[in-house]
């Protein structure tokens, strides 16, 4: 009897899990396909809702629309500025002032002269780039993604929803844990191009946003030309990294770091971590395909490359 009572236990408790409803879903915005894995109550009405709150920052953000609030911005109009045009104008600029602007959210100029608002990004002169660079128009390319996922998973967990997924082309972030009540396993991508990921990253409750050589770039001269530019020189960055991922309960910072780290480079990204300035942990991969892990960060590496514990 005691046997068929832990049985019965047992059945419930397991139909009792897989009853969570679970919700996916594929929407395309602010320049990438965005996916959401949602558990909970509502889901599918919650998935809508944030496609709406992303659907409605990107139309604040983008600066291929004319009408965006940023494009008004940068061509001087009069226009009344929202509280997250403001918040996050404030997140970049303090990021750019942390980082000895090696992140920098006015490089709007400068990203037009490299082509990167149309089909057909090419190397630019130099006196294009040195002209772009007297140039000030604000670009948030490297912190909008990350601003819009910390708004999504507020607006998931005032509904109700404390397990969910969500990627904003590279921007993830995991709410909670898995429905199981596991961490959420990330992927990271593989730069070398070896296998589609190089290891995970066990987390909750975070976000990880990985930034690298692999995400935009276009090809000239034999060479390849990434997206991510240094503000002091006006090119590509080019210090040895080919990849920057980073591990933050904060979005917008995990965002916004990401690219600085990029463009700071091994020595200075790790220095700029033990600093403390903010709470954050990285994974670094180097050119000559080593792995720098930040101590504390539940990191597997699935390919033979050589990880050094930082
Ligand atoms: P991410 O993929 O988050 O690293 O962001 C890259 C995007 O940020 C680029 O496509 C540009 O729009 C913008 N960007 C490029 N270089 C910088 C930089 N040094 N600081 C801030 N934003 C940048
Ligand atoms: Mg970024």
């Amino acid at each position: 009897m005691r046997k068929l009572i832990t049985f019965l236990c047992l059945l419930l408790c397991i139909s009792g899990c897989s009853n969570i409803p679970t919700a996916q879903r594929e929407h395309f915005a602010m320049d990438t396909l965005v996916t959401f894995k949602v558990s909970g109550p509502n889901a599918e009405a919650a998935i809508d809702a944030a496609i709406a709150e992303i659907d409605r920052l990107d139309a604040l953000f983008s600066v291929g629309n004319p009408n965006s609030a940023l494009s008004l911005l940068n061509a001087g109009a009069d226009c009344t500025i929202s509280d997250d045009t403001a918040a996050l104008i404030d997140a970049a600029m303090d990021l750019c002032v942390a980082t000895n602007r090696a992140f920098d959210c006015q490089l709007q100029p400068l990203i037009e002269a490299w082509g990167w608002y149309g089909d057909s990004p090419a190397i630019p002169t130099e006196e294009a780039i040195r002209d772009a660079l007297q140039r000030k128009g604000y670009d948030m390319g490297g912190i909008a993604k990350g601003y819009a996922a910390g708004r999504v998973a507020a607006l998931l967990q005032l509904r109700g929803i404390d397990s969910a997924l969500v990627d904003l082309g590279g921007n993830i972030r995991a709410l909670g844990c898995k429905p199981d009540g596991s961490d959420w396993v990330i992927g990271i991508d593989d730069p070398m191009g070896k296998s589609a990921y190089l290891g995970t990253v066990a987390v909750r409750d975070c976000a990880v946003v990985t930034s690298g050589i692999n995400q935009r770039f276009f090809e000239q001269d034999g060479q390849r030309w990434h997206h991510i530019l240094d503000p002091k020189t006006g090119w590509p960055a080019k210090n040895g990294l080919v990849q920057v991922s980073i591990v933050c309960a904060d979005d917008t910072l995990a965002d916004g770091l990401s690219t600085a780290l990029f463009v700071m480079g091994a020595e200075e990204a790790i220095s700029f971590w033990r600093s403390g300035v903010y709470d954050f942990a990285f994974i670094l991969v180097t050119d000559e395909g080593s792995i720098l892990v930040s101590e504390g960060l539940n990191f597997a590496c699935n390919l033979p490359y050589e990880v050094i514990p930082q």
